[in-house]
């Protein structure tokens, strides 16, 4: 091979990877290598992005003797390889670079400087928008006209009518879905306004760290050129005191000068535990859309437009038999339908209510799937590559005992298993390690970004 010209690419990248897959298994690959990504290659050094911080301290940690061994095959003078931070869909966030360097056939690791500071922070402000959650995919019915026709208002709206808007409603009946509506419509009619949503828990997060580094001011000249914010999910912010100040604080600012806000929660803003009276008044200033459960026409509503989208026929008999059967919430519907979809097209059988029964036997026997520590244990174990009976050992080193204090932490947020009981089943510890757990994990939450984003994943892997 002629050094002088030769390159890596994308060919080379798909094979690398088949290897790698080979030697750390399909396990190990599905949850971490499978994120890694070819970023460039300069003659002696190779760089690979993944999408969090997280994954790229895990991998570096752990494979990265095997991600030498198998670059090497590809690349003989390979000296360097660097690992850097790119969310998907995002650009590679500065300071976050780790480098393994070969030296005297000895691979050291080393950290960008810059990793630990703040300096990407207003790249990482607001979340996309699901391009599925537009005002056309929404069905409208009694129990969200009221959210619906405010969404638009807002949306459509150069005066400011109500501020804060402020929808609230149970788990699944289309608030995020109306917030995304109201994002798009704005970018589509009035792209020279500038819409920001995230989550109260990114909200948050972005001020406590603003706090931290004495650098509030910076934060909130972030919101000068913002016109509409729309913040999700503001259940998560109580008890948070300094923090709640601070957003008090801001909140008013905003309002004052005459930007848009819109507000979710689970709750209407006086039932909201743990905030305190003044903010709870403030949120409820605007106008507070509530969406109550759905009805049965509602959901039959959902259902048509639903199966309409996917250009499947289901006898009528069928969604009305979903709509009476499945009331929980509209999530919850949806992915019935899918499962019922997806079993109708891989099986070739037509879709009746006996194949509907059979298939969503679970969903139907109870709306709310009861899930066990045994399964969180087994879904934490798998994730973090670790043996399932390391949930139960007494080995304290770092490797087993963080994906065990997390999986007690999801026992304990998922299951209504008591801290005794969850000790029990993690190897008879006692119920102060359980506590001492679970307050370990909501620290890390909320001080790592990352960390709280690879949570999630755990969690929706567990409830999925
Ligand atoms: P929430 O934020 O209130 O928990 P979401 O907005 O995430 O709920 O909605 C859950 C799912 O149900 C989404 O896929 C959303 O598109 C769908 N959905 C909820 N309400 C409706 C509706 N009225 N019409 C169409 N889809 C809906
Ligand atoms: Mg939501």
């Amino acid at each position: 091979m002629d050094n002088n010209t030769f390159t890596f690419d994308e060919n080379k990248w798909s094979s690398l990877k088949k290897d790698l897959k080979k030697t750390v298994g399909d396990t190990a690959y599905n949850n971490w290598l499978k994120h890694l990504n070819y970023v460039s290659f300069e003659e002696t050094s190779i760089t690979f992005s993944v999408p969090t911080k997280f994954l790229r301290d895990w991998i570096v940690n752990n494979y990265s003797d095997k991600i030498k061994n198998e670059t090497k095959k590809y690349i003989k003078k390979i000296d360097i390889i660097k690992f850097v931070v790119k969310p998907s869909g995002g650009r590679i966030v500065p300071g976050t670079t780790r480098t393994i360097k070969s030296s005297d056939n000895h691979w050291k690791s080393t950290l960008d400087v810059r990793s630990n500071q703040t300096s990407n922070y207003p790249n990482e402000f607001g979340a996309p928008l699901d391009p599925r959650f537009t005002f056309d995919n929404f069905v409208v019915g009694k129990p969200n006209e009221l959210a619906f026709a405010a969404s638009q208002r807002v949306s459509e709206a150069d005066k400011i009518t109500f501020n804060p808007l402020f929808l609230c409603g149970g788990v699944g009946l289309g608030k995020t879905h109306l917030m995304h509506a109201i994002g798009w419509k704005i970018k589509q009619k009035q792209p020279d306004r500038k819409v920001i949503y995230l989550s109260a828990e990114k909200f948050m997060y972005q001020f406590v760290r603003a706090l931290r580094y004495k650098d509030t001011s910076a934060f909130k000249e972030q919101f000068r050129s913002i016109d509409v914010l729309m913040i999700d999910d503001v259940q998560f912010i109580s008890g948070k005191d300094n923090t709640q100040e601070e957003f008090f604080h801001t909140f008013n600012a905003l309002i004052e000068q005459n930007k848009q806000i819109v507000i979710s929660a689970d709750k209407s803003p006086t039932d909201l535990d743990g905030v305190q009276e003044r903010l709870k008044s403030r949120l409820g200033c605007g106008l507070v859309a509530d969406i109550h459960p759905t009805t049965y026409e509602l959901r039959l509503g959902i259902l048509i437009e639903k199966a309409q989208k996917r250009g499947v026929e289901i006898p009528p008999k069928v969604l009305e038999f979903l709509s009476h059967r499945i009331i929980s919430n509209v999530r919850e519907m949806e992915g019935a339908l899918n499962r019922l979809v997806a079993h109708g097209t891989l099986v070739g059988t037509p879709i009746t209510i006996e194949t509907a029964q059979l298939v969503l036997q679970d969903l139907l026997k109870s709306s709310n799937k009861k899930i066990t520590i045994e399964e969180i244990q087994k879904k934490v174990a798998e994730h973090f590559n670790i043996r399932i009976t390391d949930m139960h050992s007494p080995r304290r080193s770092r490797s087993v005992a963080r994906p065990r204090q997390i999986a007690m932490y999801l026992a304990k947020s998922i299951t209504s298993r008591s801290l005794p009981e969850i000790g029990r089943k993690f190897g008879g510890r006692d119920h102060t390690t359980v506590m001492h757990a679970v307050k370990k994990i909501e620290e890390l939450k909320l001080a790592d970004i990352n960390f709280n984003e690879d949570l999630e994943l755990l969690k929706r892997l567990i409830d999925s």
